[in-house]
This record gives C-alpha cells, structure tokens and sequence, in this order.
C-alpha cells in the first residue's frame, strides 16, 4: 500500500526542496503536485482538495514562506494535516464489564471480508481474555454459516447458528441468550452481505439494529475497491450509525487513497485494518503510523521532525506551565520522550536523572523508534482521564489497553511504573532553572 503515493510525494517534496527560499509562485507549483499524487492514490476530489487547502493556508503564510526552509516546513504541515485527516482514533470497543453482554454488530458487503473479520476480531478477543460468541446472522447463504462455524472451530470460539430461522432478530435474541448460558461476554454478529448495497439489506440491517440494539456497529470495507469502499461507508453511516469502519486488505496493491479518505467523508474513523488473509491479521489503524508510512521514503521523517522543533518550542512552554500547576500526565511524558529522541548529545545530561536512565538505555537499542512507537500505542490506547491519573488503570483496564496496543499486559505496567517515577521529579524540577535542575539531579 502506498507505494505509488510514497513515491509522488517524495517527487513533489524534491521539487520543493534544495530551492532555499521560495517563492509563492514556486509553492504553489509544489503544492500541485502534492494534489496529484492524492489523487493518483485514489483519495477523493473533495477531501484532497479541502486536505490541500488546509495545507496552501500555512504553506502559504509568511511565516512558512520567510523561513530557512521552508519546504521542510510544508512537510511538516502535510505530515500533521495526514494525522489530522486520518484521526483521531478511538480503537476501544467500549465492552462492557464483567458479567455483562457486550453485542458487535458487524456489516459489509459480499466479499469484503466481513465474515473473516468475525474471526479475526474475536481471536483478538480471546487473547485479550474475553469469551466472545460468534453468531451466523447471514441466513441467506448457507456457505456464510459454514465458513464461520469453520472459524470458530480453527479458533476454539463458539458458535451460534440457527438454519431453520429466516429472522435474523430473532437469531440474534437466542445468540444472546446463549451468551449468557455459555458465559461468553462479547457476541460478534455476522450479518448478511449482499454483492451491491440494496433496500431489502438495509431494511434487514435497520431491523436488526433498531430491535436488537447492539453496542457497536462495524463496517467492514474491501481497500481494494478504493472509492467504493468509501461511498459504501457513507451509504451504511446513513442508514446504521456506524462507530468504526475495518477496512481489508490493505496488505494488496490498495492504492491507499480510500483509507486516507473514508474518516473525512463519513466522520466515521478507520479503527482496524486487515493485513492478510490470516487470523492474525488484523492491525489497530494508527494515524501517526499511517502518516509516517505515507511520508517515510529517504529522510523525509527526519524533515517531519525538524520541522517540529519550532513547535516543540511552544510544547516546551505549555509543559513547564502545566508542571508549576504540579500537573505531569502520560501524554506529556510521550511529549518529552518524543523530545529526548532528537536532542541527541544531550540526553547524556538527561540520562542522570534517576528513572530516564533506563528508559535512555532502552532506548539506544536499535529499535529506538519502535520503542517509541510502542509506548505511544500503549499510551493512545488509554482514555484521556487515564493519561492524566494511570493509577485509575485496573487489571481489565490493563488488559484491554495491551491488547489496544498489541503489546503484553505487563509492558503496560512497566510504562505506568517508569511514568510514576518520573512524575515527581518532573514536577518538582519545574520553574526551576537549568543550574537548579543539576543540582537535584546530582543530589
Ligand atoms: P465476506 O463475504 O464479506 O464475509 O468475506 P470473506 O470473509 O469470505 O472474505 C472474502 C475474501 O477476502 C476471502 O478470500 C478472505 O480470505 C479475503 N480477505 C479477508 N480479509 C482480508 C485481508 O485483510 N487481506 C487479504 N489479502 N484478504 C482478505
């Protein structure tokens, strides 16, 4: 995925860059380009051209156009608009506590992987240790009911099917009700599909949504079908209230463009995406990721982050305020890791600060960025109340937020632990001046 738009932009960025100073005219002719290689990449007019008009407003300010660099700066820019397009995402799937039914109700059409995505989903379920049910909605092809009980049996995840009913509202009362007997506490419906969106699937999917009032309402949507995808996102949004879209496939030749889009055209957010035809893929869609992706070719992310310093500087002033409120929480201390990345000689100074040390140490392994990216998905995956107070995170928490994560429960303990013991001493560095700061750090 993304390959022919990777490959545009860093074209476009070329054409930007190595110019020092640029004109307006010239920015304009970069940002053209920019527009094409959206486009090419399959994301609709409308969202690439309001994305553009976004991105020309700062491009073209004074402030951009007068810098040392300024097409560093207009990567920057695309970079932050990308996440903003994109995001933000909320992959819980807001399950209920203990005890309790939580009902997924998933739709899609023939073939874009719903029924694959029941398995997929409720694998990650079980592993986040949750007892899901799936359930054969799909009472039109007999083939739908196989194909799952042959899920659920590659899986050791129950069933429920009924091949003598045509209600499906009635199938999915007695899936619930066996929920409760089996003591499974997630049920994952797999709804009919249809080859084209009609009035007879919508009806169904209204009734069943209207009578059986599930928690969630997932789309399923093929990438490969590019625009489609998203005009068949938006039609579903209308009719159902769709709380997160799971768009497959992305591991083809997708041009990309539909998974860039499908949030600014439905409001909709791309929680999941598939990567594969097996059980295990099945990804959390992270913006920040994504956006890195779409812009990762040569040093461009090196640019992305030179191009945030300025704003780092800004970050810098709002934290030291925040830290003399005596307020410290989980999305500063990604801020300051974010930081200590790129200060390079200086993170020695910062590495004699007890607790730092060995967050440093980590992350001078070759995988520093991964590290990072690791801890930022663990850290996007808690609820903001959360972010600011980890001592609110309980075992279930705990569990749900790894698996959010896709890490181990116990890398969330280790991060909650580092953060405690950073807390403090954050706090009590603030307002204190950089002579102060060594003299704590030493004592
Ligand atoms: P349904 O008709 O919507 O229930 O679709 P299925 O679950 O039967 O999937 C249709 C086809 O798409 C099957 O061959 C799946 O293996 C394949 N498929 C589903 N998800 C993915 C994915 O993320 N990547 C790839 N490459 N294939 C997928």
């Amino acid at each position: 995925m993304f390959d022919a738009l990777q490959e545009n932009l860093g074209a476009a960025f070329k054409t930007l860059r190595g110019q020092g100073k640029l004109s307006e005219a010239n920015m304009r002719d970069g940002l053209k380009l920019v527009e094409k290689s959206l486009l090419e990449a399959d994301v609709s007019y409308e969202v690439a051209r309001a994305f553009m008009k976004r991105v020309s407003d700062q491009a073209l300010g004074e402030k951009v156009l007068q810098s040392l660099r300024p097409s560093e700066q207009v990567i920057g820019i695309v970079y932050q608009e990308l996440v903003n397009l994109m995001g933000p995402v909320d992959h819980s799937l807001h399950l209920k506590g203990k005890g309790e039914v939580t009902v997924l109700m998933m739709c899609g059409l023939q073939g874009s992987g719903k029924t694959t995505t029941c398995g997929k989903l409720g694998r990650l379920l079980k592993q986040s240790g949750r007892k899901p049910l799936l359930v054969a909605a799909d009472l039109q092809r007999p083939a739908a009911i196989d194909q799952l009980h042959v899920l659920g049996e590659q899986l050791d995840i129950p069933v429920y099917s009924d091949r003598t009913s045509q209600d499906p509202v009635k199938v999915t009362g007695a899936a619930v009700e066996q929920a409760k007997r089996l003591g499974a506490d997630v049920v994952i419906l797999d709804t009919a599909g249809r080859l084209h969106i009609d009035n007879e699937l919508m009806d169904q999917l209204k009734r069943v949504d209207s009578r059986c009032s599930p928690d969630q309402v997932y789309l399923v949507v093929d990438g490969m079908t590019g625009q489609d995808a998203v005009n068949s996102a938006k039609a579903f949004n209308e009719a159902l209230e769709l709380d997160g879209v799971i768009m497959t496939k992305l591991d083809g030749d997708a041009r990309g463009g539909a998974a860039i889009s499908v949030k600014e055209v439905t409001g909709v957010p791309l929680k999941f995406m598939g990567t594969g035809e097996h059980l295990e893929n099945l990804e959390p869609f992270h913006p920040e990721r994504m956006a890195g992706r779409i812009l990762g070719q040569g040093d461009m992310m090196s640019l992305v982050e030179k191009a945030q310093q300025e704003f780092d500087q800004d970050e810098a002033r709002r934290l030291e305020e925040q830290l003399s409120k005596g307020e410290f929480s989980l999305d500063d201390f990604l801020k300051q890791m974010q930081q200590i990345k790129r200060l390079g000689p200086l993170r020695k100074v910062m590495g004699m600060i007890p607790g730092m040390s060995q967050l440093l140490g980590d992350m001078d392994d070759v995988d520093a960025e991964g590290d990072l990216r690791r801890l930022q998905g663990i850290i996007h995956s808690m609820t903001p109340a959360e972010r600011r107070k980890p001592k609110l995170i309980d075992h279930s928490r705990r569990r749900r937020i790894a698996s959010g994560a896709g890490v181990e429960p116990h890398a969330v303990n280790e991060l909650v632990k580092q953060f405690d013991a950073i807390a403090p001493m954050m706090t009590a560095m603030a307002g204190k001046g950089m002579g102060d700061r060594m003299k704590m750090v030493k004592e």
